[in-house]
């Protein structure tokens, strides 16, 4: 395990997937293998029509809960299809995740209101865990720093450096993500010291601080030798986190 003060999380991003008796069955395997770990947190975002559901399961464990995404506004309205943070909380969410590369691709999320999500997450009493990454065409160009860069600069911009604090990121490279094509350690970890040092360069504690997951492709069998470096604090994981087994095996890696 990387040597730091941080926390491991280990977090299930489920998207458009599952039914109640599917979600049910998975947050049975789950809570019959989890132990809690004081090093390792597990989380699961499942689809907002979930969340209570899920809610009501873990409740008595230490499994917590997040949501997919979250509107940028933080006022009731005629917004409609839209949710709201505070509806989020009100659901038992304590985490949500931003600027996830499918809202920024297939639903045309810019910088801009990946920013303003981050912001009215927080401003609602939820942990953003906001989402930046590179694609294939872009680290192959050589552009990977660059474009993680202006995707955090967005944020910190517009939240400032001290809302990192009570923020996680995730690195995932978009080339990685339900590919099968896992980052190696070295590539990922390169990333994630690059993106601790754009924040350290504002503020060094909060830096020190900041826990940044890695996802793409993350399974049992590569969880340990990529939590195992200094700047990966976990994973966020989607194919592997729609079996309790997998998911298990991966959260384990953290617990160690
Ligand atoms: C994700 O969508 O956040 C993700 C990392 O997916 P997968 O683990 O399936 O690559």
């Amino acid at each position: 395990m990387a040597e730091s003060a941080r926390n491991y999380l280990v977090a299930g991003n489920w998207k458009m997937n599952g039914s109640t008796a599917a979600n049910r069955e998975l947050v049975d395997g789950l809570l019959d293998g989890f132990s809690p770990s004081d090093g390792a947190g597990m989380l699961l975002c499942p689809s907002f029509v979930h969340l209570r559901d899920v809610a009501s399961w873990i409740a008595a464990s230490d499994i917590q809960l997040g949501a997919q995404n979250l509107s940028e506004q933080t006022g009731s309205g005629a917004y409609t299809g839209e949710i709201q943070g505070a509806m989020l909380k009100d659901a038992g969410c304590d985490y949500v995740i931003v600027g996830h590369s499918e809202r920024r691709t297939l639903y045309g999320e810019a910088d801009d209101l990946v920013a303003a999500k981050f912001i009215a997450a927080q401003a609602q009493g939820l942990t953003p865990i906001v989402c930046v990454g590179e694609s294939l065409e872009q680290r192959e160009t050589g552009s990977t720093e660059a474009v993680v860069r202006r995707q955090i600069d967005a944020v910190l911009d517009a939240a400032g450096v001290e809302a990192f604090s009570g923020a996680v990121v995730a690195y995932e490279p978009i080339w990685a993500i339900g590919t099968g094509h896992t980052a190696t350690p070295e590539q990922a970890q390169d990333v994630h010291a690059a993106i601790r040092g754009m924040i350290a360069a504002r503020n060094d504690t909060i830096a020190a601080g900041l826990r940044i997951l890695y996802g793409g492709s993350v399974k049992g069998s590569n969880a340990a030798e990529l939590f195992a470096m200094n700047d990966i604090d976990g994973g966020l994981v989607g194919g592997a986190s729609l079996s309790a087994s997998d998911f298990l095996a991966i959260y384990r890696a953290a617990a160690g």
